[in-house]
């Protein structure tokens, strides 16, 4: 096929009253772009001209500058680099969802089996320490843990339709309290806490009240105790599918960077 100017940065193809003539690159070149350049980016032909340019900013002819764009997402559509984007959603929702069927599990089903102990108990597997924080005041709690965000929402509208009898805000602090280093043994994906202790303190004249939880979580075999398996084998092959395309169009570009083309261009033109 034959141009009068060049597809790519409309360049006048042959002869020229004035300066060098000027011509489309090789087939053979051509061929070694093609492979080189995505299918979305390339242009049906290129001349010398805009190849052997390497002006960084002439993004809307040479094919230097137009490939840095490109690669930036600036000015071309990069159909991979768009759906690396979609990817990336697409994995935190993924990612959101596990965490959601963790949770749904560990509350609705066995959030209430684990079994407290102040000693160890000889028959339990130590798995690990657990602890809390909670901090009542006038009806308004808080903790230190990230994990407990939907349950602690309840409990502050619990609190802040109880009043703020303090006796009871601190009893039901104890008993929140359970439940949270109860949660975080499940998490630990254990049925058993040992070695458990409360301790409170008063925070330093504001009138709020430091509750402080730990002890050491554990598996007792001869109960029932919390199975992820399940959540594991729904959840883990869409993520792992999710990162491998994402993986697969990094290794893509990885292979394809600017330096890559500067050196492809220049292992056929002798650019001065
Ligand atoms: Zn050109």
């Amino acid at each position: 096929m034959s141009y009068k100017n060049c597809p790519n940065c409309n360049a006048k193809i042959g002869k020229s009253l004035m300066g060098k003539p000027n011509e489309l690159v090789s087939e053979e070149f051509y061929q070694k772009l093609k492979d080189f350049l995505p299918d979305d980016f390339i242009e049906e032909a290129y001349c010398v001209k805009c190849v052997t340019d390497f002006n960084i900013n002439l993004e809307r002819s040479n094919l230097y500058s137009k490939y840095n764009s490109f690669l930036l997402n600036r000015l071309y559509v990069n159909k991979r680099i768009d759906k690396k984007k979609v990817l990336i959603k697409e994995l935190d929702v993924a990612v959101e969802k596990r965490e959601q069927a963790i949770k749904e599990l560990i509350e609705l089903k066995f959030f209430k089996d684990v079994k407290i102990y102040s000693n160890t108990p000889n028959n339990i597997e130590l798995v690990g320490y657990v602890e809390s924080f909670l901090v009542v005041n006038c009806g308004m709690w808080s903790t230190a843990s990230d994990n407990f965000n939907p349950l602690l929402s309840v409990i502050h509208d619990q609190m802040a339709s109880s009043g703020s009898n303090s006796d009871k805000l601190l009893s039901e602090g104890f008993s929140k309290a359970k439940d949270f280093i109860k949660y975080d043994a499940c998490l630990k994906g254990a049925n058993t806490i040992v070695d458990f202790k409360h301790s409170f303190s008063e925070l330093a004249g504001n009138g709020k009240i430091l509750i402080y939880s730990q002890g050491t979580a554990g598996i007792d075999k001869d109960r029932a105790n919390i199975d992820f398996t399940e959540i594991e084998e729904n959840h883990n092959s869409k993520l792992e599918s999710i990162k491998n395309e994402i993986k697969e169009i990094e290794d893509y570009f990885a292979s394809r960077t600017l330096a890559d083309l500067k050196t492809l261009i220049e292992s056929e033109f002798s650019v001065a």
